[in-house]
């Protein structure tokens, strides 16, 4: 292999670190991100509850509201009992008094039921809140420790973007920009090192892929410096030390 392979092999290597040191920073922001993200979802489900209490609350009110009438009508039955003139008129006043009484206790259960649903709320609530503040001084810490390391990793970046351009000043535009392109398809990825089949004489198979090579191939790796890419995944194939 000529001096541009060469020169590949070693921008590789580099792309490589590079890589590596950007993933390490895109993680640590995600890390940050999950984590505010759980926060967000806690808030929402206190809201979620919060509007449910006030739903309840309405709806108790209505059927307070609703048992305070009855209750007036109760005692209006009472009197109008008291001032019954015949026994079918009392009769018939004491089955609506009864009936009225029965829907009263009804209402009642289902306040007492309403109210009960309301304090289970307000506990789930308040549990609710502190793992909000919890979550959130979580939160802070991971912050600050994200930013440290994320100055870090933007400055190892920075290092090996100069070491990156460095080695790509002694390759020419064309090769460089099939190397650019490929790198991006495969994270990074762009040279195959050509592989010899294990037990066959002159069999090669792509390092990346794994798929065949031709050793006419192999040969022109041997002899020219020219960019051969790999019928299948189209990498850029270069030799392995022991090959060269
Ligand atoms: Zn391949």
């Amino acid at each position: 292999m000529g001096p541009v392979l060469s020169a590949l092999i070693k921008l590789q290597s580099v792309e490589n670190q590079l890589r590596a040191a950007k993933a390490k920073l895109a993680r640590c922001r995600r890390n940050v991100i999950i984590q505010e993200n759980q926060v967000r979802s806690l808030q929402n489900a206190y809201e979620a509850k919060k509007e449910e209490i006030q739903l309840t609350r309405v709806q108790s009110d209505r059927l307070e509201l609703e048992l305070k009438t009855r209750d007036e009508e109760i005692a209006k039955l009472r009197a109008h009992l008291n001032a019954a003139k015949t026994n079918k008129e009392y009769a018939a006043v004491l089955t609506q008094l009864n009936t009225t009484k029965a829907d009263n206790s009804k209402y009642e259960t289902q306040i007492l039921d309403l109210m009960k649903d309301v304090e289970a709320d307000e506990a789930e609530c308040a549990n609710l809140q502190g793992q909000i503040d919890e979550k959130k001084q979580a939160l802070e810490q991971i912050r600050k420790e994200a930013e440290v390391a994320a100055s870090k990793y933007e400055a190892e970046i920075a290092e090996i973007q100069i070491e990156w351009d460095k080695k790509t000043q002694d390759i020419p535009a064309e090769p460089l920009r099939v190397f650019n392109r490929v790198a991006e398809t495969y994270d990074g990825e762009a040279l195959a090192v050509i592989e010899k089949q294990d037990g066959k004489v002159e069999a090669y198979s792509c390092g990346g892929c794994f798929m065949g090579i031709t050793t006419e191939s192999v040969n022109l790796l041997l002899t020219k410096d020219d960019i051969i890419r790999c019928p299948s995944c189209t990498r850029i194939l270069v030799l392995s030390e022991s090959n060269s």
